[in-house]
């Protein structure tokens, strides 16, 4: 059983996930991390994946999806499966739709993080990282104990690259013009939960759990 989140940068993707791997049972499936995997163990699709990263190339959709199959069709399903990182383009979701079909595995759902700009643009700029040890702070949700220090080791906090203000008007672009669409296609095939996660960490995670769980139900009713 296959769940998709959609949402924004910043809209609190990751940390839904989390709590919800934690909850239910479910993996957490990245596809980044899955091309790295390959990558590292030389298989013949890593290899393949190699060379485009080599070359600076994007890689292609469907060799993402090749890696993907792989690993849903032979690793570990737990009680389902988050993905995370694809699919980002209606072309991706297409894709999916093949493999789950021809596999006979079931999306469950598709969790829509619905945020308002001005709420992610805020978290994603106050967004603070220690250069030393990798420590994260927000400045309003997790401030360091000396405003702009590491608590762990004291050195000076920094803005990654990814999240100076252009950087997040870029992603921001991009998560509009690409990913946007897959909100239309799943509401169309009646997959989308639409969850307002303008709100605490936890309440988000109310309605997220609510939804899941009602979810989960109905898929299992479903067969
Ligand atoms: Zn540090």
């Amino acid at each position: 059983m296959i769940w998709i989140f959609l949402g924004a940068p910043g809209a609190g993707k990751g940390t839904q996930a989390e709590r919800l791997q934690g909850d239910f049972g479910f993996v957490q499936i990245s596809t980044g991390e899955l091309l790295r995997e390959a990558m590292r163990a030389g298989t013949q699709l890593g290899k393949t994946v190699q060379e485009y990263v080599t070359r600076g190339e994007l890689v292609p959709d469907d060799l993402v999806a090749a890696v993907l199959r792989e690993r849903l069709a032979y690793g570990d399903m737990g009680n389902g499966v988050i993905l995370d990182g694809f699919p980002r383009t209606v072309r991706q979701a297409e894709i999916l739709e093949g493999i789950l079909d021809k596999h006979c595995w079931k999306l469950c759902g598709v969790l829509y993080l619905e945020a308002a700009e001005e709420v992610v643009q805020e978290r994603l700029g106050g967004r603070r990282n220690c250069p030393q040890c990798g420590a994260n702070y927000h400045v309003v949700t997790l401030p360091p104990k000396v405003e702009g220090r590491c608590d762990r080791c004291g050195a000076e906090l920094v803005i990654r690259p990814d999240d100076t203000p252009e950087a997040i008007r870029n992603r921001l672009e991009v998560y509009h013009r690409q990913t946007e669409p897959l909100v239309a296609f799943y509401d169309q095939r009646g997959m989308l939960e639409r969850i307002d996660a303008s709100g605490e960490v936890e309440q988000v995670y109310r309605s997220v759990k609510e939804a899941v769980s009602r979810r989960w139900r109905q898929c299992l009713a479903d067969g």
